[in-house]
């Protein structure tokens, strides 16, 4: 795969950063990438705790809500037949004593109520979950979602970033990185949804192996390609390496356990400007990417 310029890229990339556990490094991975290559798309999907705005300092262009829409009855029309409480899989609605109660905090906004419902009665409204942010740092073009506090659909936000992303693509940022959520679930798997590679975060502890362990599986299951990076590679024990060579996966990185990093990362400074010889590290992981994904 030829590089023809740090910022010239030959195609088409998305890679997702992710790890089974937090506090891996997986953001630190992730913006080191993004600024090593320059000109690329940078996601973060981690909408529940989002923060590669910190070290990347995007300057932010737009700012819209992101809703959902929620059911809301009109009792005038309602029958109180209870097909709504019937066929919402979530519970978000029951009907009761000629009353239809709408919890909404529990609806996931699929519309099967109003559909169904025989009488015409539902009507949807917008309910905030968050919001969306698009901006730019450098050639590097920025969006992420900030969830409400305490709200649970985290999904149809990362929906709403990972859409922004195909709005952007009418700009000449080939590689698209995402900043995907912690841990295996759903808002991971929307996150790294078509990626065309994902780098696990990890860490040489019996707790950075358990959580890469179910990573690995869901990846599998995807049919995504992955490899992984070892963080703080110089603690813990080689029960991670040891997996990894079992398993046939291939360690791309190893960031070793570094004060300065930590220092760095506590003052929102990037690895690659707190350690600039990390650049050639990230530009290396980029080329190793392309040749395990064929290019
Ligand atoms: S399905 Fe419609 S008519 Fe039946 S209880 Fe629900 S809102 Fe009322
Ligand atoms: S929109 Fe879907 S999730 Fe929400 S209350 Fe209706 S059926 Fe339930």
């Amino acid at each position: 795969m030829v590089f023809a310029k740090d910022n010239d890229w030959s195609r088409e990339m998305v890679i997702a950063v992710a790890s089974g556990k937090g506090g891996t490094g997986k953001t630190t991975i992730a913006v080191g990438l993004a600024l090593s290559l320059g000109n690329t798309e940078f996601l973060d999907c981690d909408v529940e705790e989002p923060n590669a705005h910190i070290f990347l300092k995007p300057k932010i262009t737009l700012t819209e809500w992101v809703n959902i829409p929620v059911p809301k009855v009109n009792e005038d029309r309602c029958s109180y037949c209870g097909k709504c409480a019937q066929v919402c899989a979530y519970n978000a609605m029951a009907v009761v004593k000629e009353r239809v109660l709408v919890f909404t905090g529990l609806c996931h906004g699929c519309g099967g109520c109003k559909l169904l419902c025989p009488e015409d009665a539902i009507e949807e409204v917008n309910r905030p979950i968050g919001v969306l942010q698009k901006g730019k740092a450098g050639s590097i073009l920025f969006t992420h979602g900030k969830l409400n506090v305490g709200e649970a659909l985290a999904v149809p936000l990362v929906r709403a970033v990972k859409r922004a992303s195909l709005e952007n693509r009418s700009h000449n940022n080939q590689v698209t990185i995402i900043d995907v959520p912690p841990g295996t679930s759903c808002p991971v798997i929307e996150s790294v949804k078509g990626s065309d590679f994902c780098l696990l975060a990890t860490e040489p502890t019996p707790f950075g192996l358990n959580d890469l362990v179910l990573a690995v599986e869901v990846l599998k299951k995807l049919k995504i390609p992955f490899g992984v990076i070892i963080n703080r590679a110089d603690v813990g024990d080689n029960k991670v390496d040891e997996y990894c060579q079992d398993e046939k996966i291939p360690i791309l990185m190893q960031i070793p356990l570094d004060r300065d990093i930590a220092i760095a990362y506590s003052k929102g400074t990037p690895l690659t400007e707190a350690k600039p010889a990390y650049k050639k590290d990230f530009l290396k992981l980029y080329k190793k990417i392309e040749e395990l994904t064929g290019g």
